[in-house]
């Protein structure tokens, strides 16, 4: 890998550790059955972290199936020169039927419709059909499992189909309802794969991260399921639902930081930020960052939040702003222009994740790291190295 040490943009970012993702990579991996592969769900910038840059990384450990959401993002993989399968999660438009062939692309069969519109293109596209089980979002209608059969039997003439997958909605719940809606989710795509058998499509899945961590170990019933785990999340370090236990050693892998631009006392009487909204009691000192809502800083963490600095917390004062906020720092010492701050990850005792910010706003940790915006930018550590692209 080629190493370029540049300067850091010292206003907002994010620390990457490489190392962390493989270590994720390698453990989840040892937890799945031997013949399981694992496909990188890569979608939205690689859920923040720079999906170029992700793909190569695993691609050097031998990790050769992507999965991302649409066209574009499949095409800016290509360019970047990853090799490899790649398979567009949601609707491309039969439109680039051509773009799709000539760079080696997987779509995925939303629909019999969709099926019959590629097919009428002429292009023999490489294709995997979705299968319905219950989420109703996209897929063919597992419930028929003759129809489904039917339909992808018509068309592996004109297509190239490559596989099946279906999605769990509820993989990440342990609790009685949903592992039995699960383990019907999985039946239902069971029959629908046992009817193709003699095609011998290479690719059968149904488990996306949670799945494949409760659903994929040395679990007898269900052999045969599937032979890759779409994983997304977990590779990240993140859970799927804030209930779940991750295997030991599988940590988040990125660090959002900013910097203190200016440091002042403010007395009683005095209001802090947009609208007014927080009054000052008793005389503090405030600390002003370099990044707003306009870099992902979630607008509801106003009056709410906090920041770590030099290892202790500082709650958020008034309104985030559109990119910068204000911070209480009357007990923390040593505070100045440029001293560096955590929104996300660890800093001295404190340990604050992408789910710990989730839970305070009510949302999942997937959200948060996918709003990080494009202008904080993104550094990558291996090996102790700290460089950007
Ligand atoms: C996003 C996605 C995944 C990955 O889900 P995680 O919970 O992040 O592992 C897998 N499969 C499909 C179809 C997806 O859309």
């Amino acid at each position: 890998m080629e190493i370029v040490v540049n300067q850091m943009e010292l206003r907002s970012w994010i620390e990457i550790d490489l190392d962390q993702i493989k270590q994720n990579y390698l453990i989840y991996k040892q937890k799945l059955q031997k013949d399981s592969e694992i496909m990188a769900v890569i979608k939205a910038d690689a859920y923040g972290h720079g999906d170029a840059h992700i793909a190569r990384w695993l691609s050097e450990q031998g990790c050769h199936l992507f999965a991302v959401s649409n066209i574009d993002e499949a095409v800016g993989l290509r360019n970047a020169g990853i090799k490899g399968e790649i398979l567009i999660l949601g609707y491309t438009s039969p439109k680039y039927a051509k773009t799709l062939s000539y760079l080696d692309l997987t779509q995925t069969i939303v629909s019999e419709v969709y099926a019959e519109e590629l097919a009428q293109t002429g292009q023999k596209i490489k294709c995997q059909f979705a299968i319905d089980t219950g989420m109703n979002r996209i897929g063919l209608d597992g419930d028929n499992s003759y129809l489904c059969e039917q339909i992808i039997r018509k068309y592996s003439s004109c297509l190239d189909v490559e596989g099946l997958f279906t999605h769990l909605c509820v993989a990440d719940t342990d609790d009685e309802e949903c592992r039995t809606f699960t383990y019907g989710q999985i039946r239902k795509f069971k029959s629908v794969a046992d009817r193709v058998a003699d095609l011998k499509l290479p690719y059968i899945h149904c488990c996306n991260s949670a799945g494949g961590l409760y659903y994929l170990k040395d679990d007898a019933d269900f052999e045969g399921i599937g032979n890759i785990v779409r994983l997304g999340i977990i590779l990240y370090g993140l859970k799927p639902d804030n209930t779940n236990q991750l295997p030991k050693g599988i940590q988040p892998a990125m660090t959002w930081k900013s910097v203190v631009s200016m440091v002042k006392s403010v007395l009683p009487g005095e209001t802090i930020g947009y609208g007014r909204t927080f009054k000052v009691k008793h005389e503090m000192k405030v600390a002003t960052i370099a990044t707003g809502y306009a870099d992902g800083l979630n607008r509801r963490l106003s009056n709410n939040g906090f920041v770590v600095i030099n290892g202790m917390r500082a709650n958020i004062v008034g309104r985030i702003c559109m990119d910068q906020t204000i911070v209480d720092v009357t007990n923390i010492p040593n505070v100045r222009m440029g001293t560096n701050v955590v929104l996300i990850g660890k800093c001295g005792e404190i340990d604050y994740t992408a789910d710990d910010m989730a839970q305070d706003l009510g949302t999942i940790g997937y959200e948060v790291i996918c709003s990080i915006s494009k202008r904080v930018q993104r550094f990558y550590k291996t090996h102790g190295l700290l460089y950007a692209l």
